[in-house]
Order: structure tokens, then sequence, then C-alpha cells
């Protein structure tokens, strides 16, 4: 792929207090772009100046969501050395929910090509400081201008960095969760598989609910019988009962997320038994009374990992692990992490580095 650059006649002056980076607020100099129109393909791969995009107010997607999305991170070595984190499976996955959207295929070598492109001109971006990391976001987004319903005949995908900070200055800190018994994030033969803008529109009510009663995320049920677990807010989420890890199928209504995958392989490698099933939100109560749910953790590439300490249903309230981080949510934390930033050594192959 030939990638053409626009040189920016001014850089910006890069954050110097790398204590105080957030998430998503500094953008770095440049981003990718490419266009696709049903006559060319894709076409004019460039690295460009991260600048407004002018677009006509009957651009399809202000109207009807025709949007996608992924989320990734690009990590600095003790050495120095920029890597990613299993970038081909961003790939694959937008390939999924652009298909669910009738949105043009954006391939796997291409989507790679350009993530680590556009990271090696923002190398001096990514931040040194420990677990400071570049969020990767690329994105693809229907461009035509045209007010009717339908596949629309032009898009733009692009990807857009940004410094973040560590998600825990101070260490893994549990949060409480709410189980929302009313409102649904995804059903069956929906898009809750695939990482659409639209999906998030849907589910801030939900936030919004869950903070006014004190709570930090939503924990959904299916969308049938509001009586299984599926996910959280921007996590998929794993419980330990009685020894054995239970978390939700990828059954198209669950985002398939790549920090559970590799959380999978390391529970199965550390003989855990790990049980891709439903779980009912009256057996997960149960569970937290008795005394047999013994850790609950949500799964994501921005916290990597969040130990729940609190699950609201309803009325009632269990309380886990006396709020603390459990052993097993911590062990999962220091070694994902340690692969990510090359403190561990990474026997599955799954760190891609950017040279
Ligand atoms: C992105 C996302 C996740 C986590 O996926 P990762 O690939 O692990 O970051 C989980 N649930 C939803 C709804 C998401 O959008």
């Amino acid at each position: 792929m030939e990638i053409r650059f626009v040189k920016r006649d001014v850089l910006k002056e890069k954050p110097s207090d790398e204590s105080k980076l957030g998430f998503g607020k500094y953008m770095t100099d440049y981003m990718f772009v490419m266009d696709w129109t049903k006559d060319e393909g894709w076409h004019d791969a460039r690295i460009e100046p991260n600048a407004p995009i002018p677009l006509d107010p009957a651009c399809v997607t202000l109207h009807y969501a025709q949007e996608t999305f992924e989320g990734l991170k690009a990590y600095r070595t003790a050495e120095g050395k920029i890597q990613l984190f299993r970038p081909e499976m961003n790939a694959k996955r937008m390939i999924n929910s652009n298909a669910r959207l009738c949105m043009p295929e954006f391939p796997v070598d291409m989507f790679v090509e350009a993530v680590k492109a556009i990271v090696k001109c923002e190398e001096d971006w990514v931040p040194h400081a420990k677990d400071t990391s570049l969020y990767i976001r690329p994105f693809m987004f229907a461009t035509e201008a045209a007010l009717g319903v339908h596949m629309a005949s032009a898009y733009k995908f692009i990807i857009i960095c940004c410094p973040v900070g560590a998600y825990y200055p101070t260490g893994l800190d549990p949060v409480k969760i709410m189980v929302e018994d009313e409102l649904v994030r995804a059903v069956k033969g929906g898009t809750g598989f695939t990482k659409c803008g639209g999906n998030y529109a849907g589910s801030i009510l939900g936030q919004v609910k869950a903070e006014k009663m004190g709570y930090t995320q939503v924990l959904w049920l299916d969308g049938e019988e509001r009586k299984y677990v599926e996910e959280v807010g921007t996590m998929n989420i794993m419980f330990k009962i009685a020894g054995e890890i239970y978390t939700a199928p990828i059954e198209g209504t669950v985002l398939p997320g790549v920090t559970r995958d590799s959380m999978i392989h390391l529970l199965r490698d550390w003989g855990y038994k790990v049980n891709e099933t439903k779980l009912s939100v009256d057996d997960l109560m149960k569970a937290g009374h008795d005394g047999t749910l013994e850790e609950v953790f949500g799964t994501g590439t921005a916290a990597v990992i969040s130990p729940v300490g609190e699950l609201r249903y309803k009325d009632d309230v269990v309380t886990i692990n006396d709020m603390k981080t459990g052993e097993l949510t911590q062990k999962l934390y220091d070694t994902l992490t340690g692969i990510q930033w090359g403190r561990l050594e990474d026997k599955y192959g799954w760190t891609v580095p950017v040279e």
C-alpha cells in the first residue's frame, strides 16, 4: 500500500506531565485516512494532519449511524521499542462489524499496515511512564450525502491516536456494578457483536441510571428474557465461582473482546476450567450469598481488567471478596500487562513490533 504524507506546518506541543494524560484528551499530530467509493474501492491512503473533517449535513452517518470502530494500543517497552497487541484480531472484528452494517471490508493486512504506519509516524507520542500507552482508534463511516436509507456509495476509514495515562495509578481498584433489569443492549439478530457507535448510543441511558444510584457501570442481561448475564458497558465480564470461570458465550449479542480471548487462553493454560456458557443472574446472586462467588472482573483494552467489588440486582446487593481485588484478577492483570509492555516473555506470539 502506498501512503501519501501531508505535512503539518506546526507540530502540537506534547503534554509534559504523563501522570495527567487521562483518556482521549490529547490527539496526536496526524491521522491515517483512506477513502472508499463504489467505483474505485479503497484508494488514496494518506497520513495527514489530525484536523476537523467537513461533512455534508445530509451525510448518512449523521442520520442512520453507519459507523463502526475499533480500539487498541501501542506499548513502549523498557528498551524503548514500540509494540502492538494482537492487531489482526481488531482487523478481523472490524470486518465482521462492517459486514453486519453493509459497509465495505477493510482487509486485515491493510489494517495492520495502516496501524503500524500511523504509530511509526507518531512514535514520539507513545508515552514513557509506567502503564501509559498510545490508544489507537480506527473507525469507518459513510460519507455519502443522501437521505434515503441504503448502503452508501462512499466511506472513509480513519485512524486517530491519543496518548493515554495509567488506568490504575494507585493499583487495581474494585468497582460497583448495577445489573440493568429493564433496558437492553443487544438482541439475537441485532448488532450486539459489532463495535458500532449505535450500540453505545442506546446504552448511555443505562449508564446514567447506574451512576445516579452510585454505581460505575451497568451489567447487561440478555435482551429476550432479562435472565442471563452478558457484558458490562465497555467490557466483557467473567465470574470465578467455586474455582471455575464463567463468561457469556459469543453468540451474537456479546462483543468478542480481544482481552476476553487472551484471558481465556491464560486461564486455560493455568489449568482453570473456563465455561463459556449462559449464567443466570439468579444463580450469580445466589453464589454471591452462599460464598462461592470468589471473584468478578471486567475485561477490555482500556482498563485491561476491572475488578468488581459489589453487584446490585434490583434490591439485592452482594459484596465480592470484601471489595478487594482477587488473587486471580491480580495475576491476570500482571501477566497480560507484563506481556503487553514487554516485561514478560510473550510465548503466545501476541505482540507485534512497530519498526
Ligand atoms: C470494545 C468492547 C469490549 C472489549 O473488547 P476488547 O477487544 O477486549 O477491548 C467489550 N464490550 C464492548 C461492548 C466493547 O465495545
